[in-house]
């Protein structure tokens, strides 16, 4: 199992980090240490003062596939989650600066949240429909941080099983988290985040 996951898939959020649209998608992957489930409660690790939230929608391949093409990518996933790319700001800005990997920053011990997995239809899709205006959100401490909805990304999800596919197999189990809205931001000591897709509580846990 791998998870993988895209960056800057967002305009107001490559707007916020001052980044440059990418002219394809961002990829970057996590190790299977990064995953976090079920709620459990999110440790802050020492080398970081400033990790951030990144929520994003997650979908799980199921079908092998190399070489997708765009017009078959939607047969590759029927279920959606939401997650948090947990990222090391501080850490990510000077590994950026050095021209160097983002891994430590981004792929660390439970940097990966992935919620409970919803079948698309539970959200109005048929197998053969493509996710549109889809709707997610994140609240801190019963507050809304982060709101996003599909129709706002760069690379659409079929778009980006297509680009990824082209890199890396596919294969059953995997994740691609699809990058963040604006609105990322630090997460201290006894926070609570709670995580929507529409109406639907996805996930809700506590940092520590
Ligand atoms: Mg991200």
């Amino acid at each position: 199992m791998k998870i993988i996951c895209i960056g800057r898939n967002y305009a107001e959020h490559i707007r916020e980090l001052n980044n440059e649209v990418p002219d394809e998608p961002v990829i970057f992957i996590k190790p299977d240490s990064a995953l976090l489930r079920n709620n459990a409660p999110f440790f802050l690790p020492e080398f970081s003062n400033d990790v951030h939230h990144e929520v994003e929608l997650v979908i799980k391949i199921n079908k092998l596939g190399k070489h997708i093409p765009l017009s078959f990518a939607r047969d590759y996933y029927s279920e959606i989650a939401l997650g948090i790319d947990f990222t090391a700001r501080d850490l990510q800005t000077k590994l950026k600066e050095k021209s160097l990997p983002w891994e430590k920053a981004k792929g660390f011990d439970h940097s990966a949240v992935i919620s409970k997995f919803m079948p698309l239809d539970h959200f109005g899709f048929s197998q053969k429909d493509s996710i549109k205006s889809l709707n997610f959100s994140l609240q801190k401490n019963n507050v809304t941080v982060q709101q996003g909805n599909t129709d706002f990304m760069i690379n659409n999800i079929d778009e980006i099983i297509s680009h990824v596919s082209q890199y890396f197999t596919l294969k059953i189990g995997d994740y691609i988290f699809t990058g963040t809205p604006a609105g990322v931001g630090k997460v201290s000591p006894n926070d609570h985040l709670t995580g929507f897709i529409e109406d639907t509580e996805m996930f809700s846990f506590g940092v520590k």
